[in-house]
C-alpha cells in the first residue's frame, strides 16, 4: 500500500527511529517526515502538563509506543497511569498545557499538523471508542443521523452515508438496523450503545482505531461478545488498533503487544505472551498477580499490589513505583531506570532490577 507520508516500502531502514536531530527538525518543520513510517503509528518522547491549582503537573513523562500496521496493541496500567491522556494526544483532544515530542501517524507528525488536518485524520483516518457511548452520542439526535454525520461532513451524500450506516449498523450485530436507525441512544441497551460507538467509529473505513477502555462499562458476558466484534472487525478490515484498559486480563485475548504504563511512564513493553509468561517488571508481575487464574489453581484470595499510584503533581524521585515495589534497592528512590531491553530479559523494561528478574523466571508464581 503506498503511505503518503513517506514512501511505500516499509524498509528496514526506515524503521530506525530517530534519524539525525536536523531529519527531525526539518521534519517538524514540514509536518511530514518519512521517520517513523515503519509503523502506522508511532508516539516518540510525549511529555504533556496539565495547568492546575497546584500548578503545572506532569502527566506524560517521556512516553514511546508504536502501532504496526494491522497490529493490535494494548495499553495497560491502574487509573490514572495517563492511558487516556495518550490516547487523547493522539486525537487532539488533550486540553494540556505544554506537549512535547512527536507523534507520527503514517510518517505525518499530528502535533505538528493544521487544525483542520488533524479534524481530516481524526474521524475518517482514525477511529475512536470511548468508554461511555452515553455521554459520547448526543442523547437528542437519532443514531443513524448520528452515524451518518461521519459520511456527511466528508462530502457523502445523504442517501448514499444513511445506506451505508445502516449496514455498518448491521454489520456490528444491531438487528433490523434500517428501522434502529431511527432510534435514540436511550432506547439501546449498555452493550447495543457500545456496538452503536463502534459502528460510528468504523463507518469511514479509518486505518486505526483507538479504543479507550471500550468494554469497562459493560457486564463480563456482554463485555467479551463487545470485544470478539472488535476482534473481528479488525481481522476483516485489516485495522491497526490501540486498545486501553486497566485490565490486564483482557487484553490477554486480543492485544498481539502490550505496553505497561505507570505514573505517566512505560514501564514495560513486548509480545503478548512475553508479558505474560516472562515479564522482568515487578508492576506488571503485580498486575499479573492480582487477575484470576484461568488455568491451574484458583488462589485462595487474589492479591493486589499494595499502595496507590501517586498523583502527577507528587511523584516519587528514582523510579515512580518504588515505593510500592517489593524489590526496591537504594538506588530506586535515586534514579530513573531507563527503559531498556535487560540482558537475558527479551524485551524492554524499565527497572533497575530486570537483569535480575531475568534469571528468576516465574518469581511471583
Ligand atoms: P488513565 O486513563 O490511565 O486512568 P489519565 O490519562 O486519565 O489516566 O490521567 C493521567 C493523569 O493526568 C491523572 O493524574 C489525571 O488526573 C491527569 N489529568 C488528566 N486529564 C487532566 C486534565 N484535563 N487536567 C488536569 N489533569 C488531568
Ligand atoms: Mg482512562
Amino acid at each position: 500500500m503506498a503511505m503518503p507520508g513517506g514512501g511505500a516500502d516499509g524498509t528496514a531502514a526506515r524503521r530506525d527511529p530517530a534519524g539525525t536531530p536536523a531529519d527531525r527538525r526539518r521534519a517538524g518543520a514540514a509536518g511530514r517526515s518519512t521517520v517513523g513510517a515503519g509503523a502506522l503509528l508511532e508516539i516518540r518522547d510525549l511529555t504533556l502538563s496539565f495547568q492546575t491549582r497546584y500548578g503545572l503537573v506532569q502527566a506524560l513523562n517521556g512516553v514511546s509506543l508504536s502501532v504496526g500496521h494491522r497490529e493490535r496493541v494494548g495499553v495497560v496500567g491502574e487509573s490514572g497511569s495517563g492511558k487516556s491522556v495518550t490516547a487523547q494526544a493522539v486525537l487532539g483532544l488533550v486540553p494540556a498545557a505544554e506537549v512535547t515530542g512527536e507523534i507520527y501517524f503514517d510518517g505525518e507528525d499530528l502535533l505538528r499538523v493544521s487544525p483542520g488536518r488533524l479534524r481530516q485524520v481524526r474521524g475518517k483516518e482514525i477511529g475512536y471508542i470511548f468508554q461511555d457511548p452515553l455521554s459520547a452520542l448526543d442523547p437528542v439526535r437519532t443514531v443513524g443521523d448520528q452515524i451518518s454525520e461521519t459520511l456527511r461532513i466528508r462530502g457523502v451524500r445523504k442517501a448514499e452515508a444513511l445506506r451505508r450506516s445502516a449496514d455498518m449498523l448491521r454489520r456490528v450485530g444491531i438487528r433490523d438496523a434500517r428501522h434502529r436507525m431511527d432510534d435514540y441512544p436511550h432506547q439501546f441497551s449498555g452493550g447495543m450503545r457500545q456496538r452503536v460507538m463502534i459502528a460510528m467509529a468504523l463507518v469511514a473505513e479509518p486505518r486505526l482505531v483507538v479504543a479507550d477502555e471500550p468494554t469497562t462499562a459493560l457486564d463480563v458476558r456482554i463485555q467479551a461478545q463487545v470485544l470478539d466484534l472488535l476482534l473481528e472487525l479488525a481481522e476483516e478490515r485489516s485495522l491497526s488498533i490501540l486498545f486501553i484498559t486497566h485490565d490486564l486480563g483482557v487484553v490477554s485475548g486480543f492485544a498481539e503487544r502490550v505496553v505497561v504504563m505507570y505514573a505517566g511512564r512505560v514501564m514495560e513493553q513486548g509480545a503478548t505472551d512475553e508479558l505474560f509468561y516472562r515479564s522482568v517488571h515487578p508492576y506488571t508481575l503485580g498486575l499479573l498477580e492480582s487477575l484470576p487464574r484461568l488455568d491451574g489453581e484458583i488462589p485462595g484470595r487474589l492479591t493486589t499490589i499494595g499502595g496507590k499510584p501517586p498523583s502527577p503533581a507528587d511523584t516519587p524521585r528514582g523510579c515512580a513505583f518504588h515505593p510500592r515495589c517489593r524489590y526496591a534497592l537504594p538506588v530506586c528512590s535515586e534514579q530513573v531506570p531507563p527503559l531498556v531491553v535487560p540482558p537475558g530479559g527479551g524485551h524492554p523494561s524499565a527497572c533497575h532490577r530486570a537483569a535480575w528478574l531475568a534469571e528468576r523466571p516465574g518469581v511471583l508464581r
